[in-house]
């Protein structure tokens, strides 16, 4: 399965954009077509197909399991998940808690007089990024609101491509849209004949597919607490790359000590193997203190552990003195050592003024902890600031020069 995030701006056509994908690939039953569209006549509205993410919250009410934020359907043989992220909370969320390994995203930017490409888009953009997006769809959306004209298109793609250009992202398709008619989402469109590129979802189709994945071999289990079985204690975990093997050797972190995996649990049952994505129990050869933010890894993992973290951060409020990180549900006082030159990130220039900020910086803590580059193993690279208590922040574990 894919995930792809969907940004942009609040009433810029996200929801209407995902809903009609949706029906357009023969994703969601008539019946709750026909629903949306009552919905829709109720409030005294053309059909909105918006609707049909609003109707799954109804369900979520009934204990039924489907989520407003996330959609999926199936293109050509793929499976893709859409994940509505309306504001940077939510996006910060969703990438630092691994809720979503997207790596690419849909941004949606309306082409409508006075609606237009918005600095919380600009945000949205550069937080997706340094969490690890690096493709990024720009749909120029409800182009039936102004005639259908390639200027109006071309005035969007130069500000954003020049935004996109400034802080650093080359990788990006721009496609003209009209979410609500649902023209150049699936089939391309008479009204815009002008644009000679591909409907958005081949777009994504072609690109995901090229990409590939199983690039991680190595064996890693991030532990986060134990589990208590009839008679025994287990550790508790989450592989996050490569496969794990019951009798194999691997390294504990931060004791850097040799053990071997006597007994493998996923969902409940033994198991002989566990793969990434899968939460595991265990059973070591030696007994483990407080798990939680240690890790388990094969030998050759390339995974360090230490007190000083080369980082990049970003700042959502002025930082205090009392400042914490929180590494995987480790909470920990931390400084800010070396700090690099601070990055606007609305312009992607030197920073002037304001308290929001990206820079490159060391990152001292207080204790020891276990952590790779955001770019080798994301779940290891990834945190949060916390200044007197509160969210003032986020950061990634950059390579080691
Ligand atoms: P979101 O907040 O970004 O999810 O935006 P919605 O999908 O809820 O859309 C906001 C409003 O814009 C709704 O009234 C939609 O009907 C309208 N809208 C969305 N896409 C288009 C479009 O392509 N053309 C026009 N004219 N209106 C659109």
């Amino acid at each position: 399965m894919d995930r792809i995030v969907v940004l942009g701006h609040k009433d810029h056509g996200k929801s209407t954009l995902i809903g009609q994908l949706l029906i357009q690939t023969n994703s969601v039953f008539e019946s709750r077509i026909a629903e949306a569209k009552r919905a829709s006549k109720r409030l005294g509205k053309k059909f909105e197909p918006a609707f049909l993410l609003d109707s799954f919250s109804e369900e979520r009410a009934y204990g039924l399991t489907l989520d407003t934020t996330r959609a999926e359907l199936k293109y050509k043989g793929a499976a893709y998940e859409f994940i509505d992220v309306p504001g940077h909370k939510e996006l910060i969320q969703n990438m630092i808690t691994g809720a979503s390994y997207a790596d690419s995203a849909i941004l949606v930017v309306s082409a409508k007089a006075g609606e237009g490409f918005k600095d919380q888009t600009r945000r949205h953009v550069f937080i997706a990024n340094m969490l690890g997006i690096d493709f990024f769809i720009v749909a120029v959306n409800k182009l039936d609101a102004v005639g259908y004209s390639e200027q109006a298109f071309n005035k969007i793609k130069g500000e954003v491509e020049a935004y996109l250009k400034a802080v650093g992202i080359n990788n990006f398709v721009f496609v003209p849209v009209s979410a609500y008619t649902g023209e150049n989402l699936v089939a391309l469109s008479k009204n815009m004949k002008w644009y000679k590129g591909k409907p958005l979802l081949e777009i994504l189709h072609g690109r995901v597919h090229k990409k590939g994945h199983g690039h991680e071999r190595q064996a890693v289990v991030l532990l986060h607490g134990t589990v208590e079985g009839e008679r025994e204690r287990f550790i508790a975990g989450r592989v996050i790359s490569g496969k794990l093997s019951s009798k194999q050797q691997l390294l504990l972190l931060p004791e850097n000590k040799k053990v071997t995996l006597l007994s493998l649990l996923v969902k409940g049952k033994k198991s002989r193997q566990a793969k990434k994505g899968e939460n595991i129990a265990a059973k070591l050869s030696v007994d483990v203190k407080e798990p939680k933010g240690k890790v388990l890894a094969s030998t050759n993992a390339d995974i360090s552990v230490g007190k000083k973290l080369p980082a990049k951060i970003l700042t959502v409020s002025g930082l205090s003195s009392k400042l914490q990180i929180n590494f995987n549900g480790v909470l920990l006082g931390c400084k800010i050592g070396k700090l690099g030159r601070k990055i606007d990130i609305l312009t992607g220039k030197p920073y002037k003024h304001g308290k929001i900020f990206a820079a490159e910086c060391e990152l001292e803590l207080s204790k020891p902890i276990v952590y790779s580059s955001f770019a080798k193993y994301p779940e290891l690279g990834r945190f949060i600031l916390l200044s007197d208590g509160n969210f003032s922040g986020f950061g990634i574990v950059n390579n080691r020069n």
